[in-house]
């Protein structure tokens, strides 16, 4: 996989605020936070989306963000945040190397904008999408 910013990160190359580290894992403060605490967990594993990702690199992962989260929280004295993994240019990813970003909301409105253009699930069709993604997962 090409180098990123990220990579650069990774190896020192570029500077950047850190604040938890392992084997498999790394994380740091975004250079253009949402709001503050802004944080970025990201594996050591260069993998473009997280589809892409090994097992043990998304375990590592699912292991520290809740840790992460708390600290963050702690920290900034939010009580409220969000979650954020972009996959794919159309869906806002920029850096083409996997990251879950937690950002804070607080009651000055700073943190994550959320439009959420919800549909409604039809009976049938939701059925029929169901088992197409079980059988998918067969396919895993
Ligand atoms: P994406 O839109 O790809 O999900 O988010 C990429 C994030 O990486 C953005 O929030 C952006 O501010 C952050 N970012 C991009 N370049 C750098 C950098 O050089 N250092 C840090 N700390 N964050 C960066």
């Amino acid at each position: 996989m090409a180098d990123t910013i990220f990579t650069k990160i990774l190896s020192g190359e570029i500077p950047c605020h850190k604040v938890y580290e392992d084997d498999r894992v790394f994380a740091f403060l975004d250079i253009g936070p949402l709001s503050e605490g802004h944080t970025l967990v990201i594996p050591k594993e260069p993998a473009k989306t997280l589809d892409r990702l090994s097992d043990e690199s998304a375990a590592a992962i699912g292991r520290v963000l809740p840790r992460i989260s708390r600290a963050v929280m702690r920290a900034t004295g939010a009580s409220s945040y969000n979650v954020l993994q972009n996959n794919g240019r159309p869906s806002h990813q920029f850096v083409m190397h996997v990251h879950f970003h937690i950002i804070p909301k607080f009651d000055d409105g700073s943190g994550l904008g959320i439009a959420w253009p919800a549909g409604s699930l039809e009976g049938k069709k939701g059925a029929d999408l169901a088992a197409r993604i079980a059988a998918a997962l067969q396919e895993e």
